[in-house]
């Protein structure tokens, strides 16, 4: 008798040592997207796009598009940055079939941590993939829990005004999850602590508000920057090209160049929400005029 097929594992939950602290992440989930084409660069780069998926070794007609979010203890405080997509493809009419159900709760148990032992929740951004996890059922998943937005996108997304056609649910979304947190959360601007050892960093743009975290003990630094990169490959080798979910075009740009050369100049570790393989950690090397990806290999556990 042969063994029976047994379907896919993807390893989902990784945790390492920054210094003093303890980090966990975690994928929520992932979707597979159409190809990389038109959706960086439009269809003015298609060809070159095409060219970059194929030089990486990427399916042309989909790829796999991981939503990552982290825990930070720094010892004294559990801190969460984002919440994948919670419940929203099964609360929302207009979702279902394009989002998938968040799996950030189970995986935080496997990983030792009840919601409840949540002290801080930090929003990097306000689009789905980020705050779908913060309600259920119009409940806070994390009720112990001080919730951090970025003042800028808090505003943005309050006031509802310059949002994209594209965008106009997720503002309904917005209003309907993230504005009755208000009363239990703070507004913070970039170099502003969230609590003493990670700070946020100015990287407007792909949301006009988006924040990324730059996080040290002990003199060990990691940078989660959330979605300044899109996906691993295209957005660190051709950062010049925009991305059709970016709200800000010209400033996510921008932002991506100056938090790229950062990243590669001072050799700081960086996490992102859609980077790859799983966990989605490594670091920034120049290459040419561009840059490229080089993901980390367990050294954090050596
Ligand atoms: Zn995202």
């Amino acid at each position: 008798m042969t063994a029976s097929m047994q379907g896919e594992i993807l390893p989902a939950i990784y945790r390492f040592k920054l210094g003093g602290f303890e980090i966990t992440t975690i994928m929520d989930s992932y979707v597979i997207r159409a190809g990389l084409m038109p959706s960086f660069g439009g269809e003015a780069a298609a060809a070159e796009v095409k060219a970059l998926a194929v030089a990486n070794r990427i399916d042309t007609d989909r790829y796999f598009h991981p939503f990552t979010p982290m825990l930070v203890n720094t010892g004294k405080q559990l801190v969460l940055i984002d919440t994948g997509n919670g419940s929203l493809s099964a609360e929302f009419e207009q979702l279902k079939g394009r989002l998938v159900p968040g799996h950030l709760v189970a995986r935080m148990a496997q990983a030792g941590y009840k919601p409840e032992d949540v002290d801080v929740v930090a929003i990097t951004h306000g689009h789905p993939d980020h705050i779908g996890g913060l309600t259920k059922a119009g409940q806070p998943v994390f009720p112990k829990a001080r919730h951090v937005f970025g003042a800028v996108d808090f505003d943005f997304w309050k006031k509802g005004e310059n949002v994209r056609e594209a965008r106009k649910f997720n503002r309904e979304l917005y209003v309907k999850i993230c504005l009755p947190l208000a009363e239990r959360a703070t507004f913070i601007k970039p170099g502003d602590e969230v609590v003493p050892g990670i700070r946020a960093v100015d990287a407007y743009g792909h949301s006009p508000g988006m924040l990324a975290f730059h996080i040290e003990s002990e003199g060990k630094r990691l940078l989660n920057w959330a979605d300044t990169a899109g996906q691993y490959a295209v957005s660190l080798q051709r950062p010049d090209l925009h991305l059709d979910v970016d709200d800000d075009k010209e400033k996510a740009s921008a932002s991506r160049l100056r938090i790229f050369d950062m990243a590669a100049k001072d050799s700081v570790m960086v996490a992102g929400f859609h980077m790859m393989p799983f966990p989605g950690l490594g670091w920034v090397e120049k290459s040419g005029s561009a840059y490229r990806w080089v993901p980390h290999s367990y050294q954090l556990n050596l």
